[in-house]
């Protein structure tokens, strides 16, 4: 049998086989297309589409990097091969950092990164991803998918021909893996360090020096002495950098970001030549990888801490007199981000009035048992 009866025999699956054994790209476009022409009643018309999906992560990156793969992965068995998403690591298409302005241009029709990587451009992205001293990941989830964040989001993005998604979020953080102790406020002076977003403007502010880079450059540059410190993102993902290989001390809680929120860009031009029940698949698809990501992160964040501290891995608490210092700061540096840039003030405004809103409800019920049960 040729490869082309086999598959129209094979009946339910047909595209996601296909697609599973094919090795190059071209064959794969043309068995899928077959595929449908054989079945064109299945899932809605015949029409294929084969996207491009670029990322800020390393190939296989456990956490975020594997959450894009599978993203990938579940609208291909989703859609039956009628939306393929081929998954390009940083640097194999265009830079970690480049993500956004890839998908705006039409580079590719898929992103996935961290918002507060493209402030430079998109200021007000930063509200949608990370806060010092702000929303867990449960609270923000509540904002964007129920308070009216995602709704800023898109108005947002826009003007960049960009539709963003959540799709992905880490949980709480650490404050990350230091060559200097911080027994005081002015360890912070002189400190060069690694940190992206309002965290690394507190930092500023703080006396240190920021240096941002992806994930790829910061071991060797914590190794070699070229930053002192370094926060990534937890004990899974941390560990999988080796970043307990070139620090002595691992810093707790992470201040700088109780969460992050990953996303999912879609080229506006891209995202309208689909039919409705692709684009209903890839919001399903970016909502349970949204969510399915911070399962990851709490189960493997927890086995990887018990493993780094067999290890002999230090943890300290940043002391107390510091967090306050960092907490006031954070304050200033998110009202003063928020007002330098029109767009960013109106997302901060709603913001702010609901996270306030959604933090008294924590104090008077969830905090309360966690304190009791410890
Ligand atoms: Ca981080």
């Amino acid at each position: 049998m040729k490869r082309r009866q086999i598959l129209a025999a094979a009946g339910v699956g047909l595209a996601a086989t296909a697609l599973a054994g094919c090795n190059k790209e071209a064959d794969c476009s043309k068995e899928v297309a077959a595929g449908s022409a054989a079945k064109p009643q299945e899932g809605g018309g015949g029409e294929t589409f084969h996207w491009k999906m670029v990322t800020s992560w390393p190939k296989n990156f456990p956490g975020v990097g594997v959450g894009a793969e599978n993203f990938a992965k579940l609208v291909n068995e989703m859609s039956k091969g009628r939306l393929t998403v081929k998954v390009y690591a940083a640097g194999e298409l265009v830079p970690a950092l480049e993500v956004f302005d890839a998908v705006s241009r039409g580079t590719a029709e898929m992103g996935h990164g961290a918002p507060y990587y493209w402030k430079g451009k998109v200021p007000a992205a930063q509200f949608f991803c990370a806060l010092p001293f702000g929303p867990n990941a449960q609270e923000m989830n509540a904002w964007l998918h129920k308070g009216g964040g995602l709704q800023l989001w898109e108005e947002v993005y826009k003007p960049f021909g960009v539709l963003p998604m959540a799709c992905g979020a880490t949980g709480v953080q650490t404050a990350g893996w230091f060559n200097k102790e911080i027994n005081s406020v002015d360890d912070f002076k002189g400190l060069k360090m690694r940190t992206p977003g309002l965290g690394g403007e507190v930092l500023t502010k703080m006396g240190g020096t920021v240096v941002n880079m992806p994930a790829g450059e910061i071991f060797t540059a914590l190794q070699t002495g070229a930053i002192d410190a370094t926060e990534w993102i937890g004990p899974y993902n941390d560990q999988a950098l080796g970043l307990h290989k070139a620090a002595k001390y691992y810093y707790t809680p992470g201040w700088q970001e109780p969460n992050v929120t990953f996303e999912l860009d879609v080229n506006i031009k891209a995202w309208e030549m689909l039919p409705a029940d692709l684009q209903a698949i890839v919001r399903a698809a970016a909502r349970d990888i949204n969510g399915d990501m911070l399962d990851d992160y709490n189960a493997r964040n927890m086995e990887a801490m018990e493993q780094l501290k067999k290890e002999g891995v230090e943890v300290r608490r940043l002391p107390d007199d510091v967090l306050a210092k960092l907490k006031g700061i954070s304050a200033e540096v998110v009202d003063a981000t928020a007002a330098a840039d029109p767009a960013a003030t109106k997302v901060w405004a709603q913001q702010k009035a609901y996270l306030e809103r959604l933090y008294k409800y924590a104090e008077e019920n969830e905090k309360d048992i966690y304190n009791i049960r410890g």
